[in-house]
């Protein structure tokens, strides 16, 4: 299995819109895909159709009560895409996990025992950069940073790569960052493509090529408890997601690029 984060600690730059619907392409190909809600807002959960109500076992229990992976897992309706759930517990873990000794730790060993379950897994971050963002980035493989086209895109960014570098020192030194998704892209906005032009100068090939629109399809199917993908295969958003999950398997290791 390769774990992927979905990080970045600014709120509303499109984390969990990349989570669900990423998640959706891999298992929509043949990936048996596993996405783990690790915002106690539980967006992924409710996107992915997994209502608040029908949630038992969740990412707390798995962090902090010391669950087996299986017992957490819920089917979703998505053939092939399986969920960690949030629930508002989570929002209580970063204040428990402080006194844990092994605090950052807790997503990796749980996920340790679940190599061959899953051949994909993404986490989506909550906005910050504590205990489970740290969590996330201790566990994953790689992380994916959602980058929204705006002003102050940049701002903020050299903040989690320093915590990234941190990371590989201290508790992981195979995490690797396998891209930035520049999201929110608006065509009609000029400042779009000047932030666009800023932040591949910047940063180079380590940004996708593919941009992921403004596209209101993308805002209104969390409220069908539908990804995007399956909402509206067809709209610019959804287009877009496909392409960047092909992005996305171009630039895994050869041996992990299973189905
Ligand atoms: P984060 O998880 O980083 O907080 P979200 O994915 O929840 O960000 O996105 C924030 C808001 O913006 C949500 O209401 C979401 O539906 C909307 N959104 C995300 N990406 C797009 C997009 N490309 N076009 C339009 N709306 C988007
Ligand atoms: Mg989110």
């Amino acid at each position: 299995m390769i774990s992927i984060a979905i990080a970045n600690q600014k709120g509303g730059v499109g984390k969990t819109t990349s989570a669900i619907n990423l998640a959706t392409a891999f298992a929509a190909s043949g990936w048996r895909t596993l996405l783990i809600d690790l915002d106690p807002q539980g967006n992924a959960s409710t996107g992915v159709g997994v209502s608040a109500a029908s949630r038992e076992m969740s990412s707390y229990d798995l962090l902090l009560g010391d669950a087996p992976l299986g017992d957490c897992v819920m089917q979703t309706t998505i053939p092939g895409l399986s969920l960690v759930p949030a629930t508002v517990d989570l929002s209580g873990a970063e204040v428990e996990l402080v006194s844990i000794t092994d605090r950052t730790h807790r997503l990796r060993r749980a996920l340790s025992s679940a190599q061959n379950a899953y051949e994909i897994c993404f986490i989506d971050c909550p906005p910050s950069l504590g205990l489970l963002t740290l969590n996330a980035l201790t566990a994953a493989d790689t992380v994916l940073v959602p980058l929204q086209c705006e002003f102050f895109a940049l701002e903020g960014l050299s903040q989690l790569l320093q915590t990234v570098e941190r990371v590989q020192q201290r508790f992981n030194s195979e995490l690797g960052i396998i891209g930035v998704a520049l999201t929110m892209f608006d065509r009609r906005n000029r400042l779009t493509d000047q932030v666009s032009d800023d932040v591949r100068s910047c940063l180079g090939k380590l940004v996708f090529n593919t941009e992921i629109p403004r596209n209101v399809r993308l805002s209104e199917a969390p409220s069908h408890g539908l990804p995007a993908l399956i909402y509206d295969q067809h709209c610019t958003g959804s287009r877009a997601y496909l392409a960047l999950a092909r992005e996305l398997i171009s630039r895994l290791p050869e041996n992990r690029k299973a189905a």
